[in-house]
């Protein structure tokens, strides 16, 4: 067992007052770790100590902010190693591919430390000057899901410390230990209740949404989960940004070149085993390539490593959790049922741990739910079309609406395509790809709002135009 985790409200180290939770390593499906259960009555300590620190913050400059993230980026390389090796523990990913998220983090906490908000003048004349300015919205909670915990607990709070606002941090409980780390590495250079983090097995998300105390959340999760928030959040008109599941299509174009983009379209959609919202999960191929690329997908899948993350030589890890694992089994059972051909993994591996190799499916189709649902785990399906435009039409047919992409080599007609995607992101010729300073967000029943770049930034802050004038000359008498 590890050493047990504490919460951090206003500065302060303190244990739970509900006790500790187990935390499950994926890779034996035994519990590895507490983690405290706090209470209610702690998250409102939380937010009476982001709400007393919020003056101060607020009113530190361009530069101490710039300051305190930098050294906090700092920190997290300093102790990637330990970080890495945290994040494989508590959701299972190869060791590599923690490292890929830890330089994440660091990435994004450099950018957001660089960022600086603009005042525009709106006007400046003799009759008036008239300014945009953005003030912090006060205390931001930020609930993160399980599958990449540290960086996308960075992506909440990094830009939401930067505008000036103080944060209560909420994660997964089945991923707490990393954000937990996050946070006290981030305390150490801000005062006292910029930071906190709150973690429990039940109850506390929604006493968050319902916390009158509480300005903005910033959730990442499914489309459910993001539905009561919005509805809980009504009391205070809580702003909201809701970053939730995704059923990204892919089009590849007919005389798209396989052997090209077999190996990147593979890993688009097997991105930390499946677990990330802007995979690829839906692929749709035309009839002349079904075979050819169905193939060439399975003898990439049978070349990955399955097994614990912190093993040798591992390139393929366990699901997450069990619930996830038992839909993803769910899923492919389904079609199998229907009559889908399972080219490759298509069952649980018989070992202890969440195991599940990566699975390619062919011969579904829309209508089903390997193609309908969003998967979220290590199954492609492949879906055949004769016509463009149908494949279109069905990309669209989704409520889901993160990503998409179009595959093909005359990129002029692949743009084309992908222009009339309904999603947030249009990708050609590669998918999934993000960065700091590039908008990130869905639409539909994804979300909305976004986060990374000036426009990320702005959504931890509230507009306030400034008037002046001058004084009005005495009137005639
Ligand atoms: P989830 O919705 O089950 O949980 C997300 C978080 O919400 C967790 O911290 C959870 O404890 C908390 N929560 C649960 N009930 C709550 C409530 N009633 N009120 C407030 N908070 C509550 O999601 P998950 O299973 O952890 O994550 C997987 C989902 O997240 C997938 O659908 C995936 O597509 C989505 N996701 C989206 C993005 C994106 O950027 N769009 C990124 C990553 C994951």
């Amino acid at each position: 067992m590890m050493r047990d985790h504490e919460l951090l409200i206003g500065g302060e180290r303190v244990p739970g007052d509900e006790g500790y939770f187990d935390v499950t390593d994926p890779a034996s499906g035994s519990a590895f770790a507490r983690c405290p259960a706090g209470s209610p009555a702690q998250l409102d300590r939380a937010v009476d100590a982001a709400r007393s620190a919020f003056g101060e913050w607020q009113g530190a400059s361009h530069a101490q902010r710039c300051e305190a993230l930098t050294r906090v980026a700092d920190d997290i390389e300093r102790e990637a190693d330990e970080l890495a090796r945290l994040i494989v523990r508590e959701q299972g990913k190869p060791l590599t591919l923690a490292h890929a998220e830890i330089a994440g983090g660091v990435a994004w906490t450099r950018y957001a430390a660089s960022q600086e908000i603009p005042v525009e003048t709106i006007e400046q004349t003799p009759a008036q000057q008239i300014e945009l300015h953005h003030r912090p919205v006060g205390v931001v909670a930020s609930i993160t899901p399980w599958n990449w915990p540290f960086m996308i607990a960075v992506w909440h709070i990094m830009p939401a410390l930067r505008a000036g606002n103080c944060v209560v941090s909420k994660p997964s409980s089945l991923t707490p230990l990393s954000t937990i780390r996050l946070v006290e590495i981030i305390a150490r250079h801000v005062p006292r209740g910029v930071i906190n983090v709150v973690t429990g097995e039940r109850g506390l998300g929604s006493a968050i949404t319902g916390h009158p105390g509480i300005d903005k959340i910033v959730f990442t999760g499914s489309t459910e989960t993001g539905q009561s928030v919005m509805r809980a959040s009504a009391g205070n008109l809580k702003r909201l940004t809701l970053e939730l599941g995704g059923n990204d299509a892919a089009i590849v174009l007919p005389d798209t070149p396989i052997a090209a983009v077999a190996e990147a379209i593979f890993q688009a959609a097997f991105l930390n085993m499946g677990q990330t919202c802007s995979a690829l999960k839906r692929l749709y191929v035309h009839e002349s390539q079904y075979r050819e690329l169905g193939e060439a997908l399975a003898d990439i899948a049978r070349r990955q490593v399955v097994g614990a993350g912190l093993e040798e030589g591992v390139t393929f890890g366990p699901v997450q959790n069990a619930d996830q694992l038992a839909l993803v089994s769910e899923l492919v059972d389904d079609a199998r049922a229907q009559g889908a051909e399972v080219l490759c993994g298509g069952e649980r591996l018989a070992r202890d741990g969440f195991f599940y190799p990566p699975t390619i499916v062919m011969g579904v189709s829309d209508g089903q739910r390997l193609v309908d649902e969003e998967q979220f785990g290590p199954v492609l399906p492949l879906v055949a079309y004769t016509d463009v435009e149908d494949a279109l039409r069905r990309a669209n047919a989704s409520s889901m609406g993160l990503g998409g992409s179009v595959w093909g080599a005359d990129e002029v007609h692949a743009r084309a395509i992908a222009n009339r995607l309904e999603s947030g992101v249009a990708w050609v010729n590669c998918h999934a790809r993000i960065q700091p300073d590039t908008p990130f967000g869905g639409c539909k029943m994804s979300g909305f709002g976004v986060e990374f770049g000036m426009q990320g930034l702005l959504e931890f802050t509230t507009p306030q135009l400034r008037f002046t004038c001058p004084l009005p000359s005495p009137a005639a008498s």
